[in-house]
């Protein structure tokens, strides 16, 4: 049972710590928590502004180098000439393409971010290629760009547009330095000095140089992917892994998140969790006035755009947060096991001290049972005499309730007038000396005396008197028992008559006072007949009960100053002081002959039955000079003996004057 209700505290005194713990350090790693994913907000928004940045910087210098190299004027000079085959063959003309020819290939292996440059005519022909450009004075490659998007768009545009081709409806690669890159065309009419449309410049851009840079730009501070699609939701980064699956250039990212690709089309720009991620993401369109400070008007496929940038980040987990920071780990560990450890001791300590409690109690009760039911009395007085306290014993013998006495009665007028000065005297011991005692009477509510002994002693606290200490000794009690004791030890218990101790012991005071006044003490001397028969026929207890009624009528045959007393088993002598013989012998024969007719009921029988008894009597007198009953006894026992001997049931007289 103990140990059971050990175990339930010990489990309480862990887990109500661990709760209150937890619920006070909720809010904690809540706000840590917050703050975390706030920080993450703010980086998140920093690296999209930086990829916004790197891709208008990228995207601009690029359409910006299309356009200053179709507003050249060699390269304009060139291809009007070579639109008009008779300026051709002009030697200005040769020199020119050698120029143009070598300043192209200088550009594009000088900048990865292009991979080809070509200038087209009117007719879509192919006039000039970089880094493949023909040698100075060669025949045009051939090659025809008419069914091209990238020509067949430019060559519609006014001066100053640009037409870049729809990167995600499809992609174009090209082998570069045995590599094989996406690439993106962009496209400018050229127009020569009098606004005459002389051809296209078409320049291939290096996706893959531009997305690197990209997202370099937006880098992390930790593990993350940046995220670049079309408006129809084609993956325009290179072949990337995600945490959903591997991206791959111009794929559907919509098909391999679905989730995703759906809170990013709702909206221009926003946050989003999704399953365990942080999105961040917001929309571009390089068509837009930004991209284009030089640019006149940039066209493309309308649906393509505007595209999404995002960052994808993994959501911050408790556990992740308790991982990174080990000094939260160690705080909560050490939190947890510093409210563990005091829970433990306080239900070891509380078990222990519940044991105490209950000891003490079971002491405290057993101390007041003792004090107020103890055979004295205990009261405690103030200063003044009051009564502070008082035992079950002592109210019960005044018959008072504690209400009546507690702090209402001095305790001397509890005590009878006569008494009074023991008692006043006794308390001024206490208070002077500090102990006192006093025998006094109290004086009981129905008007009754109570002898009392009183000890008493003085309680201090701090030196000063608090109050008295009495234990209160019931003399009337002793004194009845003493008498009790007394009259049993003068009387035989069966009959309730005196017995031969106090009869020889009163025989002496009586003989003595006889003398004094001159009166002669007569001495009577009774034995059962044939007692021993009731006992053989009706059993031991009805001859106890027939002893009784035959002690009972002799004596109502006997005056008050009569002494009867049993002297042995159905014997009996009768002290008669002032009494002569012949008056004894005459209270000899009354007894005889009442007892000779009497009837004694044996209850014990079955039925009950009735019988008749004698008894032989002898009868003497104290004579002169006898100072004890010794000789006398003997002389009416010699006349007991004579009256059984002339056939009993009958009175002898033997001596006596
Ligand atoms: P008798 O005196 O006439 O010669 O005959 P008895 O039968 O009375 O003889 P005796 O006096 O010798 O015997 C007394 C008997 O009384 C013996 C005993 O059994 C009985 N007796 C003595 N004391 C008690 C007593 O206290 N109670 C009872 N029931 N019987 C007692
Ligand atoms: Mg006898
Ligand atoms: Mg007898």
């Amino acid at each position: 049972m103990r140990l059971r209700r050990l175990t339930t505290r010990l489990l309480l005194a862990v887990s109500v710590p661990l709760i209150l713990v937890t619920a006070m350090l909720l809010p904690v790693l809540h706000v840590h928590m917050e703050t975390r994913i706030e920080g993450l907000h703010t980086e998140a928004r920093a690296v999209l502004k930086a990829g916004q940045e790197a891709l208008t910087r990228d995207v601009n210098e690029s359409l910006n180098y299309v356009l200053a190299i179709a507003e050249m004027p060699t390269l304009r000079r060139y291809l009007s000439n070579y639109n008009t085959p008779a300026l051709m063959e002009q030697s200005y003309s040769l020199s020119d393409m050698a120029q143009l020819s070598h300043f192209l290939d200088t550009i594009i292996s000088h900048y990865p971010r292009y991979t080809k440059l070509v200038l087209i005519d009117n007719q879509g022909n192919e006039v000039l290629r970089a880094p493949q450009s023909r040698a100075p004075g060669a025949q045009v490659t051939g090659r025809q760009h008419r069914e091209m998007d990238y020509f067949a768009e430019a060559n519609k545009l006014l001066p100053r547009d640009l037409y870049l081709s729809p990167l995600g409806r499809d992609i174009h690669y090209e082998l570069v330095s045995g590599d094989i890159i996406p690439v993106v065309n962009v496209s400018t009419p050229v127009f020569d000095a009098a606004g005459r449309r002389q051809g296209v410049v078409l320049l291939s851009l290096n996706w893959r140089y531009l997305t690197t840079a990209l997202q370099q730009a937006m880098r992390l501070s930790q593990a993350g992917n940046s995220l670049l699609m079309n408006a129809q939701g084609q993956w325009l980064l290179d072949n990337t892994t995600l945490p959903l699956g591997t991206a791959h250039l111009g794929e559907a990212f919509a098909a391999l998140a679905p989730a995703y690709w759906q809170v990013m089309n709702q909206r221009h720009q926003g946050f989003a969790s999704v399953d365990n991620q942080l999105l961040y993401f917001q929309t571009e369109d390089i068509r837009t006035q930004r991209y284009r400070s030089l640019a006149g008007n940039i066209y493309s496929e309308p649906s393509y755009y505007p595209w999404k940038l995002g960052v994808l980040l993994p959501k911050p987990t408790w556990r992740s947060l308790i991982e990174e920071e080990t000094t939260v780990l160690w705080f909560l560990l050490l939190t947890y096991a510093v409210a563990v450890a005091f829970g433990m001791l306080w239900a070891i300590s509380s078990q222990r001290q519940r044991t105490l409690r209950r000891a003490a109690q079971r002491h405290a009760i057993e101390v007041s049972d003792l004090y107020e039911n103890a055979p004295c009395g205990y009261h405690s007085l103030d200063a003044s005499g009051r009564v502070v306290k008082m035992n079950r014993t002592e109210l019960a013998w005044l018959g008072y309730s504690a209400d009546e006495v507690m702090h209402r009665m001095a305790y001397r007028d509890l005590i009878t007038p006569e008494t009074r000065p023991q008692f006043d005297q006794a308390f001024q011991d206490v208070l002077q000396h500090q102990t006192g005692s006093a025998e006094c009477s109290l004086l009981t509510r129905s008007g009754e005396q109570r002898h009392v002994m009183i000890h008493a002693s003085a309680y201090h606290r701090a030196g000063k008197f608090v109050h008295s200490r009495a234990t209160v000794f019931d003399l009337t009690e002793r004194k009845h028992l003493e008498e009790q004791l007394r009259a049993q030890a003068m009387t035989d218990p069966l009959t309730g008559v005196f017995n031969r101790r106090y009869l020889q012991a009163q025989a002496t005071v009586e003989i003595a006072r006889s003398r004094r006044q001159h009166y002669t003490i007569a001495l009577i001397t009774i034995d059962i007949d044939h007692f021993k028969r009731i006992n053989d026929e009706h059993g031991h207890d009805a001859g106890d009960n027939v002893l009784q009624a035959f002690t009972s009528i002799v004596a109502r045959l006997l005056r008050q100053e009569d002494l009867l007393c049993r002297v042995g088993g159905e014997e009996f002598a009768i002290l008669l002081p002032n009494t002569p013989l012949a008056q004894a012998t005459q209270v000899a024969e009354r007894i005889r002959q009442t007892v000779e007719v009497a009837t004694f009921q044996v209850h014990e029988a079955r039925p009950e039955k009735t019988l008749w008894l004698t008894a032989s009597l002898g009868v003497t007198t104290v004579v002169a000079n006898e100072t004890s009953l010794t000789a006398a006894l003997k002389r009416a026992d010699i006349g007991l003996y004579r009256a059984k001997e002339q056939g009993r049931n009958r009175v002898v007289v033997h001596g006596g004057e």
